[in-house]
């Protein structure tokens, strides 16, 4: 990743009434060491994240992606994200982003440094990886089990599944097996046999005119990008919900989809081997609509 710009933020209590937080950010070199030895995020992935597309110098979805941060908090404890402050980092960022072409806003909270007086925030702006190749030509997946019941997130709430937490290491293992098995990305199922999500990217289906995602039922993040395009997709008259998923109905679907703020829509052209269409007309749409400036 090419890092443009980084921002160091003071996070303002949630009421905080300042209408300029200009003299909260302190502009860093994003080369140079900048965090404590002592920094939560670094020792045990505590703290919470958003990465945001940006294009042709507009961040994507900003608010559904602050609303998003503020979930997290809640999930993680965190003390509440002050939206206004986040929104003028974000700007910041934006404006240090490329006028032209595709980038991307990392979002950071942390939990501090241990015993330390307050959370760490940052902010980073860099060029984003070119997805044309996943767009157009599809991605190969696996389904992977995640190894939880579709009861786990009520049972277990401190499992933080929810929320965008830092600690993906099991997400990138999950994309190193499915390269070891010859495909390119997964699809998370659960242990009771339902589809949950990619893991860096919601699961978008379609039987025959109907669209469909696996219910948000704090098993799986709620994906901004998912969100987005449903609600274009409701807009053009297409009929789309959530649902329960088997994981023998993707051998039903149509077609399918793995979205994502940065990747956006990647048309899934097989899954565990078994070939799928690819809607090569109707993709190029999504993507154009994803690719349009959105608010
Ligand atoms: N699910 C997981 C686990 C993710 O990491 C992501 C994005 O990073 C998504 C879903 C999709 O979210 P969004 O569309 O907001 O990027």
């Amino acid at each position: 990743m090419t890092w443009r710009f980084a921002l160091m933020i003071e996070p303002a209590a949630a009421g905080d009434t300042r209408t300029d937080f200009a003299e909260t950010f302190t502009v860093i070199d994003p080369a140079t060491p900048a965090l404590s030895v002592g920094e939560l995020s670094t020792q045990r992935g505590d703290g919470i994240f958003e990465s945001i597309g940006v294009v042709d110098g507009h961040p994507q979805e900003v608010e559904a992606h602050l609303d998003r941060l503020a979930h997290s908090a809640r999930l993680c404890d965190l003390p509440m994200p002050h939206a206004e402050q986040w929104r003028q980092a974000v700007a910041r960022a934006a404006a240090e982003s490329p006028a032209s072409g595709e980038g991307v806003i990392k979002l950071i909270l942390s939990r501090g440094v241990e015993h330390g007086p307050a959370p760490t925030a940052w902010v980073t702006a860099a060029q984003a990886a070119d997805n044309t190749a996943p767009r157009t030509h599809g991605i190969r997946v696996v389904t992977l089990d995640r190894g939880f019941d579709s009861e786990a997130p009520a049972r277990a709430p401190w499992l933080l599944l929810g929320a965008k937490t830092l600690s993906y290491a099991v997400n990138m293992a999950a994309l190193r097996e499915a390269k070891r098995r010859g495909a390119d990305d997964a699809i998370f199922v659960s242990s009771d046999g339902f589809v949950l999500e990619a893991p860096t990217a919601s699961v978008i289906l379609r039987f025959r005119d109907r669209f469909v995602t696996p219910e948000p039922s704090g098993a799986i993040l709620h994906g901004t990008t998912q969100l987005s395009l449903f609600e274009h997709l409701r807009a053009e008259g297409r009929e789309v919900g959530y649902s329960m998923i088997p994981v023998s109905d993707l051998a039903k679907a149509d077609a399918a989809w793995l979205v994502s703020s940065v990747r956006l829509a990647a048309p899934v052209r097989a899954i565990d081997g078994a070939d799928l269409p690819v809607d090569g007309e109707l993709t190029a749409s999504f993507n154009r609509y994803l690719l349009s400036p959105r608010d």
